[in-house]
């Protein structure tokens, strides 16, 4: 297993913003005794849920392989993001739900201001960790913390659809339009929350390196194409951050095994050096042999 260093921290960073925005919301509806502020600090408790969960992925993921998971431990990051996106998929319901029914049975908007306000400063601090996952996601390809990047940016936009939609029944006098901007946000967020669950999902389900890897995988091999010797039956699988290819390299019958290894160790080599985090395993075999182009599992 590559060494990655141990991303979790960045899960603790998720924790504490959920830590702190639950307690700006529950400090807000002290203060206020808004309902609506009550149900806001609830659904940060989920933010909390899933940034614990995405820690304890992380520290598993972190683990090198050992006796029970000689391949390692990566793919337990994408438990961690199908739970996000299942999550992010249930509160856009909620919101869906909750618009559609104010947009049927239209009210009067709860006094905005310092619920308002709360609300503002806790995407601010959401909005920041979120970009920050992200990114760091994105760097060490880590499913988990993407995740609960875009967890947390969903509660920016929704906090962003609010302000919109209050902002514009203000402006045009015409009470539907929080309610249809709600809906829009929403609509989005399920969106972005099944695409989560769909690429984790895929994720754990062996699915091939991505194309531009598998290329620089087929330029490698056809680099090392020459006279008698040959690539085939080539399969890869993305786990996690780690990439696995394997092949089978064919070599003239009468090469000696010191000869036919010495090349193997040169090709995983160069395919290391262009693919990040790669695992190689190569079938050596004889060109002249008909049993060598048979593939490992059919
Ligand atoms: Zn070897
Ligand atoms: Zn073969």
């Amino acid at each position: 297993m590559s060494e990655r260093t141990d991303l979790s921290k960045w899960a603790l960073l998720s924790i504490g913003a959920a830590v702190l925005t639950i307690a700006l919301k529950t400090l807000a509806w002290w203060l206020t005794g808004s309902v609506g502020l009550l149900s806001d600090a609830a659904e940060s408790v989920v933010n909390l849920v899933a940034a614990i969960g995405a820690f304890i992925a992380l520290r598993i993921a972190a683990k090198p392989s050992d006796d029970d998971h000689n391949f390692g431990h990566a793919k337990s990051e994408y438990f961690s993001a199908v739970v996000e996106g299942a999550m992010i998929v249930v509160a856009a319901g909620f919101i869906l739900f909750s618009s559609i029914e104010r947009l049927l049975h239209p009210r009067e908007i709860e006094s905005v201001g310092i619920g308002l306000g709360i609300s503002v400063l806790a995407s601010i601090v959401n909005g920041l960790v979120a970009w920050k996952l992200m990114s760091v996601g994105r760097r060490f390809r880590s499913a988990a913390l993407e995740a609960d990047g875009k967890h947390l940016l969903t509660d920016v936009w929704t906090t962003a659809g609010v302000i919109v939609g209050v902002a514009l029944v203000a402006l045009t006098g015409w009470g539907p339009l929080d309610s249809i901007v709600a809906i829009a946000v929403a609509i989005n967020i399920v969106v972005v929350g099944w695409h989560l669950v769909r690429d984790s999902t895929m994720g754990l389900m062996d699915t091939v390196i991505p194309d531009a890897e598998r290329a620089a995988v087929d330029r490698v091999l056809d680099r090392f194409r020459a006279d008698g010797v040959d690539f085939h039956d080539v399969r890869t699988r993305e786990s996690g951050h780690v990439r696995f290819v394997q092949f089978h390299m064919l070599v003239p019958g009468d090469w000696t095994v010191r000869r036919g290894h010495d090349l193997a160790e040169d090709v995983e080599a160069a395919l290391r050096a262009d693919v990040e985090d790669l695992h190689c395993a190569v079938h050596l075999e004889p060109i002249d042999d008909p049993r060598s182009y048979e593939p490992w599992r059919r």
